[in-house]
């Protein structure tokens, strides 16, 4: 910690630790200490620290122009718009710098879409989910399903409504003449890695079609590979209206995508929404190249199978531990639920050189670089475990 942290709000809990360097599954800190990262700075870094060809990229683009403005053509954005649009079943990208800022776009133009193009300017409810998670925005920690991020900030924007996860009844009674839009996760990632039931995503996407409604699809945390397909709403077989995307899109860079279907294309004309920075060379460069080696490398599939065989070495390792419940995931997005908030045990798997997040209080969350070497998840799945081990045998 610096001097200068006391010219910070004090609005994020940190850990007192610094790091210096970052290469691959590698963080070291200002005394030099490795350690294994199994967080990727929050499901973000998915090609690990500093990857080559990334860089690489950034490094050209830093020489050449960093900014320009939207009132002119950027190559870099075209290009990766067409490459989200080639790989998904969506025809339109918008770009900004976040994710919440994504959920915003995709809110606007759900709302614009009913009043501008359909004509149903009555529809503009969007329905989401308890635990869910979708930003800090006012809007976006509206469309949030927990309390605690609300605390404080009344009033609220108006316009959302709340069913309950993987509960298709609970859906159908919420969509009402209001209705205009359903936003959902494939796997709960802050609300404590919740993956959707499979029969559940699909009466969704039916209420959805049956009813007239946009089916948006917030892949902030599970996009770009990190469940074991590019998009983790390709495991179900349903075509969302509009995607979300942000955390693993740039490596690290700043920059968030709203994606959309062809008939929602219209819905935005020029100066119905914009940003700054959006999209800008530096953070689009980072994006393209981000998404050329996950297609080169396979490594959404790469995810798949570490994910597969990470999950199954810690159920076997963790099956007697009377303090873990379930383990649980999609790809290299996992949960270890326990029986007890897990903050401190965080801590002491930190101290043995190995990070790992909570989501919520009770779950530790793994989200590794989905080019980690199996050596590397062997050694972090024994450290885990052993900690976990301990903390039974000194629990009463
Ligand atoms: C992280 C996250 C967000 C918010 O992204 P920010 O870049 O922090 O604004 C929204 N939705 C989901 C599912 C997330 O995981």
């Amino acid at each position: 910690m610096g001097e200068g942290a006391n010219s910070l709000f004090p609005n994020y809990g940190r850990y007192p630790l610094t790091f210096v360097k970052g290469e691959g599954s590698r963080l070291w800190d200002e005394k030099g200490k490795e350690y294994l990262d199994l967080m990727c700075g929050l499901a973000v870094t998915n090609l690990g620290h500093a990857p080559k060809q990334v860089k690489e990229r950034l490094k050209e683009q830093v020489d050449t122009l960093w900014h320009t403005s939207n009132l002119f053509h950027i190559p870099n954005q075209e290009k990766l718009a067409q490459l989200l649009t080639d790989n998904s079943c969506a025809d339109a990208v918008f770009f900004c710098n976040s994710g919440a800022e994504a959920n915003e776009a995709a809110i606007k133009l759900a709302r614009r879409y009913f009043q501008k193009i359909a004509g149903k300017p009555e529809q503009y409810e969007i329905i989401s989910f308890h635990q869910s998670f979708h930003g800090r925005t006012l809007a976006t920690l509206t469309a949030t399903g927990q309390d605690k991020v609300k605390e404080g900030f009344a009033p609220l924007p108006q316009g959302f409504v709340y069913a309950s996860y993987n509960d298709a009844e609970a859906l159908e009674q919420a969509i009402g003449p209001k209705t205009c839009a359903v936003m959902i996760e494939m796997v709960q990632g802050e609300g404590g890695v919740n993956p959707v039931e499979p029969a559940f995503v699909n009466r969704v996407a039916e209420l959805c079609e049956r009813h007239g409604l946009l089916l948006i699809v917030d892949e902030i945390q599970t996009g770009i590979g990190r469940t074991g397909k590019m998009f983790a709403y390709e495991h179900y077989g349903i075509e969302p209206d509009i995607i979300t995307l942000a955390k693993g899109l740039g490596s690290g860079m700043p920059i968030g995508a709203m994606l959309g279907k062809e008939k929602l294309r219209q819905a935005f004309a020029a100066g119905s929404h914009g940003s700054t920075f959006g999209g800008n060379y530096l953070s689009t460069a980072a994006g393209v190249a981000t998404m050329e080696m996950m297609l080169q490398e396979k490594l959404p599939q790469r995810a798949a199978e570490m994910g597969a065989y990470t999950v199954s070495a810690l159920n076997q390792k963790l099956a007697d531990n009377p303090l873990v419940k379930e383990v649980r995931g999609l790809g290299l997005l996992i949960g270890i639920e326990c029986t007890q908030p897990v903050a401190d045990w965080i801590a002491t798997i930190q101290e043995e050189a190995v990070l790992v997040v909570s989501a919520g209080p009770n779950v530790i969350r793994l989200a590794p670089s989905l080019l980690i070497a199996k050596e590397d998840i062997d050694r972090g799945i024994e450290v885990i475990c052993s900690v976990l081990r301990k903390q039974a045998a000194t629990a009463v």
